[in-house]
């Protein structure tokens, strides 16, 4: 990850070794730079690179068999930026040390604030960590970033992936979706009057069911006008549906760090070291 290096390449090669290394990508890799706090993953075509300068998040997913890794971490081309990424790796591993069983989340809130706020950050309260389980990237129970109202508690044996965001003071602490939005899921088999994305989808059910997927992964389905005909008709039919682009409401450079756990009788094992 240098200035100039294209977006895609990193993406690409990412989800490559992926697959190289006997695994699926269980989404697609996102790398989201500067206010762009997630879900930026490089569509088909895509002439984004990496600007000067940048704080640059890459955040990837693996599964063997619905058993799902998420991992992320900051890449910092500014030393300007070099607190921020110290103070989220801090808070996630202080996040990861509080975690034991019958641990309530908003305990987990507060660690991830106070250890945040400590080096003069503010934490991204509407960006959250989250359950998983087998084929199923967001299960039920959050791991919020700040304290919140709720007597959800960490059970022995669930799976979470933890992710505390950060933004500078000067911030909102909140994230908003945009009009663009590269990550797909399947929704539902809707019927359509085109064939082609009758076809399309087809293929979208055997493949990506249940987990997110790119337009990239079915360039080969279709010629590139029918195929992006195909893509309209599915989103405007509902049998497909995205995640929006998410940013820093004042524009103001994030930082995430991100790993997976599974919660035991004494703590926990990260699985994603
Ligand atoms: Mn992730
Ligand atoms: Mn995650």
């Amino acid at each position: 990850m240098k200035p100039g290096t294209p977006i895609i390449d990193i993406c690409e090669k990412v989800e490559k070794s992926i697959i190289r290394k006997g695994g699926q990508p269980a989404f697609p890799c996102n790398v989201c730079v500067n206010e762009v706090a997630a879900h930026y993953s490089s569509p088909l075509h895509d002439k984004r690179t990496i600007p000067n300068d940048a704080i640059v998040k890459i955040d990837i997913g693996v599964h063997v068999d619905g058993y799902i890794a998420d991992t992320a971490t900051t890449v910092n081309l500014k030393p300007e930026y070099d607190g921020m990424v110290f103070a989220i790796e801090k808070a996630l591993k202080q996040v990861i040390n509080a975690v034991q069983p019958n641990v309530k989340t908003t305990r987990l809130g507060e660690t991830a604030k106070k250890t945040i706020e400590q080096y003069g950050f503010k934490p991204i309260w509407n960006l959250t960590g989250h359950q998983m389980k087998r084929y199923v990237l967001h299960a039920g129970k959050s791991i919020p970033s700040v304290p919140r109202f709720t007597m959800s508690r960490l059970k022995t044996g669930e799976v979470f992936a933890v992710e505390p965001f950060l933004t500078l003071s000067s911030g909102s602490g909140e994230v908003h979706g945009l009009d663009e939005a590269y990550i797909l899921r399947y929704h539902r088999s809707k019927s359509t009057r085109n064939p082609k994305a009758r076809n399309l989808l087809d293929v979208i059910e055997k493949a990506y069911r249940y987990l997110p997927f790119s337009q990239r992964w079915l360039k080969d389905v279709l010629p590139p006008e029918e195929l992006d005909q195909a893509f309209k008709d599915l989103l405007s039919n509902r049998s497909i549906s995205t995640y929006p682009v998410l940013v820093e409401k004042n524009k103001q450079v994030v930082a995430q760090a991100e790993h997976t756990l599974i919660v035991t009788k004494t703590g926990c094992v990260v699985t994603t070291l």
